[in-house]
């Protein structure tokens, strides 16, 4: 278990530059310049050490539980007639993928010597990855979050603070996710030399995307290995993952970019529907714009402001999605489907009978399209369960029939 670090000249990974295609970039304010120069120039170095290398993969190991499993699916196979495996990023400590890239992110900012955390959260996941690695390594945290979300997402804020994190209410704008960020860049501009700022998808100025995406894709390296193992083949047919800024996508379609035989699925969230005026399928409509420092595929207004996106699942409410994404979706490397809130808790509610598994409402998603794919019944198929369903109980219980 490596993490990727050589540069390839594969045209799915970020160039010299920091773009995927027309997509990327670092359009950062002159004041964060030396923040994310100091970032750019140091990380690959950073994570191409051994001594780096042996403490990620001992802590992912160790603490995270890892490898996750890769478990078939025998009951869903037969439903829908193909071999089909889940990746088991829901037994993860913390119930998901995030904290792949948090105790990541957490070993760089101690090299670089770093004193103090940021993040924003939407919905509380990744501020509580992040909050758990700050107190694994005692490491002040700040975790910025829109007070309409603190409200929302009272269990998570609980546990962030019972990690020891500080919690700051953003309220000024929608008081959600993209006003809790403009306060996170504000705190990084005022504290350039102490503070890291932990970003939680493939999303933000580069290095940012591209560095995630490594510290994630220990998820298609372990699936090769899973696969090699069950199958006698690394490659699978099919690898399916939700998108929300595209993290566990990322990272399960990692190794298999360059792989033209193994079909890359990407599941964006409708919403009510993909036209309805409540989705979050920015593949589907977005125009190129400019959020969180890259320039990517982006919901926004014919003024260019960002249109509020919604889905039944936090962590795919975005109006966004990562550069990487945007290019797989433009040069067609991946298709891009969308799932709607019913489709998807249809999906949790068949994946926990037939297999007793109840997971995370956004890896829902991408389980609603098994029923779309033109499936053989040699066919293997990896689906990417990018967490469990506990923080979704409630949602689950109102729509319980
Ligand atoms: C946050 C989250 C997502 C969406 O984030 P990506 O960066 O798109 O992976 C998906 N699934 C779960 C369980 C999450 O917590």
């Amino acid at each position: 278990m490596d993490i990727a670090v050589n540069t390839s000249q594969s045209r799915y990974h970020v160039n010299e530059k920091g773009y995927y295609g027309q997509f990327g970039g670092a359009y950062i304010p002159e004041m964060l310049y030396p923040n994310v120069e100091e970032l750019r120039q140091q990380y690959l170095q950073i994570m191409s050490d051994p001594g780096f290398q042996q403490e990620f993969e001992q802590l992912l190991k160790d603490y995270v539980g890892r490898p996750s499993p890769l478990y078939f699916a025998k009951r869903l196979s037969e439903k829908y007639k193909a071999k089909i495996y889940l990746k088991r990023e829901d037994l993860n400590h913390t119930g998901a993928h995030k904290v792949n890239n948090t105790i990541g992110q957490i070993l760089l900012a101690k090299r670089l010597g770093k004193k103090r955390i940021i993040a924003e959260t939407g919905a509380g996941q990744h501020g509580v990855a992040t909050a758990t690695v700050c107190a694994l390594m005692d490491l002040e945290c700040i975790v910025y979050m829109g007070s309409v979300d603190i409200q929302r997402q009272a269990p998570n804020v609980a546990r962030m603070k019972m990690l020891g994190a500080t919690v700051v209410p953003a309220t000024s704008g929608s008081k959600t996710l993209k006003d809790a960020t403009n306060e996170a860049i504000r705190d990084w501009i005022n504290n350039p030399v102490d503070t890291h700022y932990i970003i939680g998808s493939v999303v933000g100025p580069h290095p940012y995307p591209d560095m995630v995406a490594r510290f994630q894709s220990v998820i298609s390296e372990e699936i090769k290995q899973q696969l090699l193992e069950k199958t006698g083949s690394e490659d699978p047919d099919y690898v399916i993952a939700c998108v929300g800024g595209g993290s566990n996508a990322a990272g399960a379609f990692f190794h298999f970019t360059d792989r033209g035989n193994v079909k890359l699925v990407a599941v964006e969230a409708a919403g009510k529907g993909v036209n309805s005026g409540y989705s979050a399928a920015t593949s589907q409509l977005g125009r190129l714009g400019i959020i969180h420092a890259s320039k990517t595929l982006l919901m926004q207004t014919d003024d260019g402001q960002i249109v509020e996106p919604h889905s039944i699942s936090a962590g795919l409410d975005y109006p966004g999605v990562g550069p990487l994404h945007a290019h797989l979706y433009e040069t067609g490397r991946a298709q891009f489907l969308n799932a709607t809130d019913d489709e998807s808790l249809a999906a949790a509610y068949e994946l926990s009978l037939l297999e007793g598994i109840i997971p995370a409402l956004e890896s829902a998603h991408a389980l609603a399209k098994l029923k779309e794919l033109p499936l053989q019944p040699d066919n293997v198929v990896v689906v990417c369960l990018s967490g469990r369903g506990d923080k979704d109980l409630e949602t689950y219980i109102k729509h319980l029939k």
